[in-house]
C-alpha cells in the first residue's frame, strides 16, 4: 500500500538492522487517515472469505483491527491480552507467545466466549517478524474450532521467516508493505 511505505520513508526509524518504528503514524500517534485507508484496504483484501470477527493482541492492533472491522459491515473485534486481570480468571484460553521486542515469554488471553466455535476469523496485527504472535492467534483459534481465514498484517519484515511460514502453511495473508531490508536506515521494500 503506498501510503503506508510512504509513511514508513518518511516518518519511519530503522533500529539496528532488524526493528522498526513506526511511533509517529501508527505504534504510538495514530495517523487516523492512513488508519482508516489500511482498515479499507484490509476489508476489500479480505471481504470474499467473509469473516465474522476479527482477533488482534493488544495494543498496536486494536485500531487497526477496529477499522478493518468496521469496513467489513461492523463485525465485532476481540483483543487478545498480555496480562492477566482479576476480573478474568475463568473461561480463558491461552497461547504462549515470544515476544521479539521484549525479549520474553508471555501469554495471550481471550475469554472463549467470545470466540465462539465455527468463527471465521480475519487476524489482524501491526507487525509480523517471526510470526510467533499470529501463531499465539492461530492457537487460541485452533482451541475452539475457529477457522482463520486470512492474516492482515500491516508491516511485514521479509527479513524474518514468519510470513514464509504462514504463507507455506496455506494461510491467506496480505502485508499491506514488506521490509526486506534495513540498510543504513533506509528501508527496502518488496515489490508487490
Ligand atoms: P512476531 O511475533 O511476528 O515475531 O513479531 C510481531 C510482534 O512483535 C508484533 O505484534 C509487534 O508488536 C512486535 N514487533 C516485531 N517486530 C517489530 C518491529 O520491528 N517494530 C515494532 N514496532 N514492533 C515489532
Amino acid at each position: 500500500m503506498k501510503e503506508l511505505e510512504d509513511a514508513i520513508r518518511k516518518y519511519g526509524i530503522g533500529l539496528g538492522n532488524d526493528v522498526v518504528k513506526v511511533d509517529m503514524f501508527l505504534n504510538h500517534r495514530i495517523d487516523t487517515s492512513l488508519l482508516m485507508k489500511m482498515g479499507e484496504t484490509f476489508a476489500d483484501e479480505f471481504r470474499e472469505d467473509a469473516p465474522t470477527l476479527v482477533l488482534t493482541v493488544e495494543a498496536s492492533g486494536i485500531a487497526m483491527a477496529v477499522a478493518a472491522a468496521a469496513h467489513l459491515g461492523n463485525i465485532p473485534v476481540l483483543f487478545a491480552k498480555k496480562s492477566a486481570t482479576v476480573v478474568q480468571t475463568e473461561n480463558m484460553l491461552q497461547a504462549q507467545v515470544y515476544s521479539f521486542t521484549h525479549k520474553t515469554q508471555n501469554t495471550i488471553r481471550v475469554n472463549r466466549d467470545y470466540l465462539p466455535q465455527g468463527s471465521r476469523v480475519l487476524i489482524i496485527d501491526d507487525f509480523l517478524a517471526n510470526g510467533e504472535a499470529t501463531q499465539g492467534m492461530i492457537e487460541l483459534c485452533r482451541q475452539v474450532g475457529a477457522e482463520v481465514v486470512g492474516i492482515g498484517i500491516a508491516v511485514e519484515k521479509g527479513f524474518q521467516d514468519g510470513g514464509k511460514k504462514l504463507r507455506e502453511a496455506g494461510y491467506k495473508l496480505r502485508s499491506m508493505a514488506i521490509i526486506d531490508a534495513i540498510d543504513d536506515g533506509k528501508f527496502v521494500f518488496r515489490e508487490q
